[in-house]
């Protein structure tokens, strides 16, 4: 099975950059998730990947300055949108409950969630990383069923930083993740993120526990990106 890679752009590039980001991904990749910030969403749709967002407003349209939904996401041909990301949880105070309601909202507009998870340094500490994901996804599953779905596992310390967890310790929380969503009775994909690079993504996807990555800085080099989407194959 092909990994799944999600590029997170973030808030990075002016137009010129973003088309030229575009234009460099120069052969078609079927497993490969572009998420570019909004305003250039239209202008880097590509035929060589699938176009996906970082996130998304739970109402479809309305009095909500500012707000991009997703229903005007799906409008534009969005396949795929980042949910629950660690910078929005934590700098922009996304709790559990909004989480959820653009997690339905995404699926009600046909646009595939990708939920990310993960804990704090300090949680991880105090021995508390499973206990959050537990919290994480059952505030979301325990009485929503649906059927297949993806988490991007991503420790909120290791989110560009340059330190990843071992990979006995992303197993760990990866087979506890597969318990918790077997509990529920749902399948589940589950991606790693947080500093994947050119020199530990070969590792990382030896892995049989690791479905795909979501990936940041170094996503934002596309031939840096392609060079690691072929490493995984
Ligand atoms: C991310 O944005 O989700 C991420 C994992 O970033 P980085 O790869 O830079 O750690």
């Amino acid at each position: 099975m092909k990994k799944i890679i999600v590029a997170n752009l973030k808030m990075n590039f002016g137009l010129d950059e973003a088309i030229n980001y575009k234009n460099s991904i120069n052969e078609k990749f079927d497993n490969l998730i572009v998420c570019p910030p909004y305003i250039y969403l239209r202008d880097m749709i590509s035929d060589n990947y699938i176009i996906g967002s970082q996130d998304g407003y739970y109402i479809d349209k309305g009095a909500y300055t500012g707000e991009i939904s997703f229903n005007q996401l799906n409008s534009i041909g969005v396949k795929y949108s980042i949910i629950g990301h660690s910078e929005r949880r934590h700098k922009l105070f996304e709790d559990n409950k909004i989480v959820k309601d653009k997690y339905v909202a995404c699926l009600n507009n046909n646009i595939t969630p990708i939920l990310c998870v993960g804990e704090t340094l300090e949680e991880r500490q105090n021995n508390k990383t499973l206990e959050i994901i537990r919290f994480q996804l059952e505030s979301i599953f325990k009485d929503y069923k649906i059927e297949n779905v993806i988490i991007a596992y991503e420790p909120v310390w290791a989110i560009g930083t340059n330190v990843t967890p071992t990979l006995i310790e992303i197993e760990e929380v990866h087979q506890n993740i597969k318990n918790i969503m077997n509990e529920l009775n749902i399948e589940t994909k589950i991606l790693y993120g947080g500093s994947v690079n050119i020199n530990n993504i070969e590792t990382f996807s030896k892995s049989n526990y690791i479905d795909g990555f979501l990936i940041g800085s170094a996503s934002l080099d596309p031939n840096n990106l392609m060079k690691m989407i072929k490493i995984t194959m």
